[in-house]
């Protein structure tokens, strides 16, 4: 059959040269209807299925298929120009083999479909050959450069293509590129209408085109730019510390772990580990927004004092982290001297000048830990080390620092239950004056009775309540406690004043006054029989605030005694101006009179001064009869020591009285 007879075959039955197709899923029959409904003549084909099974692979994108049929016994070729309609539906056009009209036509619709959704697709679409000449270039690229497409087809566009600016300009490289074939992605910032924007390009290679197998490269790019600015915000926002806008501690770890896959196993990765000394005190005291402003204040401090590299991070509260940009032992030494050194310095917050001393851990890599979290637990745990070493200094890490920690996390679980299940006990060790000889009081002092370790003496636990803050609840104990014992030895006829140590850190609460209040009701101790043994620490931070504290201690009717007297950082002249009873002086300036003149003068005067400010003077820490000559020599007026008495449990304590007691009779 020659194509003419192709043609006529399907004339006679549809009265046109091309019908519509349609093939389901379900059949192999390729149903054929009129393309206008006038003659309803519908035909049934059979296909084989290697015919159907290709007609099957059509997709979305219009194509033209070849099939040999035979319709009413005629041989018969048709054109078929279609697509997938449907999930189980392909459908199209078939024209008669020789209908090239009707083929052209039918293909033409659904190009001019598939350049349509080019043109208006809410990308930008251009489309190159393979010397990056433009053979596209879609609608929004159009608006968006201000140039027509019909301006710019044939225009080289390799500044556009090439995955990076830098490779733009060698057009061997395109070359190559085109040859490889490789989809790409690149993001390149154009110039707009609109001004400078981002936007992420998919490069594709596919071949079609002209002569149907030249490569085409299709570049469809969106505009990325609010979509990265959120992003780049969020970023942001995830790595900075608000307060401070320092890195934070996401930031750090990140920095610290990079520097370490730097390094190497043989570089050296250096790291500093901050903590405020008394951050919680000042924030107590002056409220979350001077806090806030002295954080900001100490962080450009700190910042001041670094090696340029260096990096500066807050990990929250008062911790900070540098990462030392060289690493060696001396140079992590020396930049922690300075920060120590500028923290020394007040810092002025509005109005108010507060000193806030910093302790800093040392660590080194890969000595101290060969990761991030290693590192970093290790300059954390020389931090507490170099807290427990009396604050404002610093400590490079060593393995037995281990040890310590675990001391602190064993007082972390132990000292909160030991209060809570009442393992703690108030000793109590006499106070006489030495004139006399008379008992005149007694100083409490905290003993903590261990089921797992036995009798903890103070020094081994005060310090860490102090820290951790649990002192606030052990020196509440302790007042109701000395309260009840001076109440009850009053009623007993003892002529006892009691006297109870206060750290810093329970003055910082504004309760404190409170609760000492409290404390005397429930013990109904009236007049007060209950004094305060103070260390200078609470008087050189605020002197101000510890005046108002004092006078309010003294109205309840409480005496207020300056604890360790000369071993602190309190001058003279600033003593003063404090309204106290009795200075105490520190048993190691008793201590110091056997060995040489110089100190015994020092001594002499330093209870002369007291004596000038009319404080009455408790030399402590007396055990041998040459000490307590000599100050009766100087006048001192009271005196404590194991030569009189130890720190005794109540019952020891009461026999101790009557024993002296008898002493006193018979002598
Ligand atoms: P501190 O206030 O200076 O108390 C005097 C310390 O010296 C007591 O030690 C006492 O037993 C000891 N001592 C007394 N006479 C002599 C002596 O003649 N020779 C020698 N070598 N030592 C003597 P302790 O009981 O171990 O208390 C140590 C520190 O713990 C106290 O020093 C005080 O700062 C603190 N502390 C004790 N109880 C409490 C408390 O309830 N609250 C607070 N915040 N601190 C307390
Ligand atoms: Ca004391
Ligand atoms: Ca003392």
């Amino acid at each position: 059959m020659n194509d003419d007879q192709h043609d006529q075959v399907l004339y006679a039955r549809f009265g046109t040269s091309s019908a519509c197709w349609r093939l389901s899923a379900g059949s192999n029959t390729l149903e054929l209807t009129p393309v206008t409904g006038a003659v309803p003549a519908n035909v049934a084909i059979a296909l084989n299925p290697q015919q159907a099974s290709q007609i099957r692979c059509l997709t979305g994108m219009t194509s033209h298929i070849v099939v040999d049929v035979h319709l009413a016994g005629e041989p018969l070729r048709l054109h078929l120009v279609g697509k997938k309609v449907n999930r189980d539906t392909w459908a199209g056009t078939a024209s008669a083999y020789d209908d090239t009209a009707s083929v052209v036509r039918d293909l033409a619709q659904g190009l001019a479909f598939a350049e349509q959704v080019v043109s208006e697709v809410n990308s930008v679409v251009v489309i190159v050959d393979r010397h990056g000449k433009i053979q596209r270039f879609n609608r929004l690229a159009e608006e968006l450069s201000g140039i027509k497409e019909a301006d710019i087809i044939g225009s080289n566009a390799l500044a556009l293509l090439m995955p990076s600016q830098d490779d733009a300009a060698g057009s061997a490289n395109f070359a190559e590129v085109f040859n490889r074939g490789v989809a790409y992605d690149v993001e390149r910032r154009i110039k707009t209408v609109h001004g400078e924007r981002l936007f992420l390009f998919h490069h594709k290679f596919v071949r079609s085109g002209r002569g149907g197998d030249e490569p085409l490269l299709i570049c469809s790019g969106t505009d990325i730019t609010e979509q990265r600015l959120a992003q780049e915000r969020l970023t942001e926002l995830a790595n900075t510390d608000e307060l401070t806008g320092l890195s934070n501690r996401n930031a750090i770890q990140d920095k610290i772990r990079a520097a370490i896959e730097h390094a190497g196993p043989h570089g050296e990765v250096g790291v500093l580990f901050l903590d405020l000394d008394n951050f919680k005190k000042v924030n107590d005291h002056y409220g979350h927004v001077f806090g806030d402003d002295l954080i900001r204040d100490v962080s450009a401090a700190i910042g001041g004092c670094l090696n340029a590299g260096d990096t500066l991070a807050r990990l929250g509260g008062d911790e900070f982290i540098v990462l030392a940009a060289r690493g060696t032992s001396r140079e992590l030494e020396a930049t922690a001297q300075r920060i120590l050194e500028r923290m020394r310095a007040p810092f002025a917050v509005g109005l108010v000048e507060v000193y806030t001393g910093c302790s800093i851990g040392i660590a080194h890599y890969p000595q101290h830990g060969d990761s991030l979290e290693s590192l970093i637990r290790s300059a954390d745990t020389a931090m507490y080390v170099a807290k427990d070493a009396g604050k404002r200094t610093h400590r490079v890490f060593s393995p037995d620092m281990n040890r310590r920690v675990a001391e602190y996390m064993w007082l972390d679980t132990n000292l909160r239950r030991g209060l809570e299940e009442g393992h703690l006990t108030l000793h109590y060790q006499p106070k006489l004056s030495l004139a006399s000889g008379t008992v005149q009081g007694a100083e409490a002092l905290v003993r903590w009775n261990s089921p797992e370790r036995g009798q903890i003496m103070p020094a081994d636990f005060i310090r860490y309540a102090e820290e951790s803050g649990l002192i606030g609840v052990l020196g509440r104990w302790v007042m109701e406690s000395a309260a009840k014992q001076a109440a009850i030895w009053k009623a007993d006829g003892y002529n006892l004043r009691v006297a109870i140590n206060v750290s810093a850190r329970q003055l910082a609460d504004p309760a404190v006054v409170q609760h000492f209040t409290e404390a005397l009701q429930h013990a109904e101790l009236d007049p007060c029989l209950l004094d305060l043994e103070l260390t200078e620490s609470c008087l050189i931070e605020d002197e101000a605030a510890a005046i108002e504290l004092i006078t309010q201690f003294r109205q309840l009717g409480a005496q207020v005694h300056l604890d360790d007297f000369g071993t602190g950082y309190s001058s003279l002249s600033q003593l003063g101006r404090i309204p106290l009873d009795v200075i105490k002086l520190d048993r190691s300036f008793v201590r110091s009179i056997n060995a040489d003149t110089k100190a015994q003068a020092l001594v002499r005067s330093m209870v002369a001064v007291a004596q000038e400010l009319d404080f009455k003077v408790v030399a402590e820490g007396i055990e041998t009869e040459s000490e307590e000559m000599f100050m009766k020599g100087l006048g001192v007026d009271y005196v404590q020591g194991f030569l009189y008495g130890r720190a005794m449990p109540v019952a020891e304590f009461e026999r101790w009285m009557q024993d002296r007691q008898k002493l006193r009779l018979i002598a």
